[in-house]
């Protein structure tokens, strides 16, 4: 059972790989991830915020933002998991690996947010696989981006993860953005709003810009 569902997912991502790279001779493709979804809310803030929700709102934004610099976005739906699975947390995690394989993007951005024990910790940071080079530089620019147009006060660094299912099992260059905590009220409240959110997202275009080596100014020129 466990065989067959490998086999389906690499006899997708073949086929869909081979589409993609035909659309991708010109265009950068990112896959955007928005965490949880479903029955699965992630995080709940002091503010009673699902995290799901505030991960969907700045994903949407972010791939506004993206397509605005003419990079293509791929999302993963919210909760891809069959309703009668039995453990719906795999399937989904093992279904936004499958779409990630079948994209093959240039990169992947999977948007969270945090939550803490004690009320004062806040500050976005953004997380990579341990032992992916290109994740590192990829979560470094988001960070620095981050750090620059959100909130200069925030030292955060990127960090290095080896347990993350989504960092861990893909392949292409990946990283987790913890926008911010829910467990701050502070930044909770800001979290909910659309302008903060729209600041966020703008910061994590620049950062897959610049991962991408693209100039801002250059894809703007008709504007
Ligand atoms: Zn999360």
């Amino acid at each position: 059972m466990a065989l067959l569902l490998i086999a389906g997912i690499f006899g997708l991502s073949r086929e869909g790989a081979k589409l993609v790279s035909q659309q991708k001779a010109d265009k950068a493709t990112v896959v955007l991830d928005a965490g949880h979804g479903g029955t699965d809310p992630g995080k709940i803030g002091v503010n009673g915020e699902k995290e799901k929700k505030l991960n969907l709102e700045i994903a949407l934004l972010l791939k506004k933002e993206l397509e605005e610099h003419d990079i293509l976005t791929r999302s993963s739906d919210e909760g891809l998991y069959d309703s009668n699975s039995k453990n719906k947390k795999v399937q989904d995690l093992q279904k936004r690996c499958d779409l990630i394989h079948k994209t093959a993007p240039d990169c992947m951005v999977s948007i969270h947010q945090n939550s803490y024990t004690t009320p004062e910790v806040k500050g976005a940071q953004v997380f990579y696989y341990t032992h992916s080079a290109e994740g590192k530089k990829l979560a470094e620019d988001l960070q620095s981006a981050l750090v620059e147009k959100v909130d200069p006060d925030n030292n955060r660094l990127a960090k290095g993860n080896t347990s993350y299912y989504l960092l861990k099992k893909t392949d292409v260059p990946a990283a987790i953005v913890e926008c911010g905590f829910l467990s701050n009220p502070e930044e909770a409240q800001l979290l909910t709003s659309e302008e903060y959110q729209k600041k966020l997202s703008k910061a994590i275009c620049d950062g897959v810009l610049k991962y991408l080596g693209k100039s801002k100014k250059s894809d703007k020129s008709s504007t």
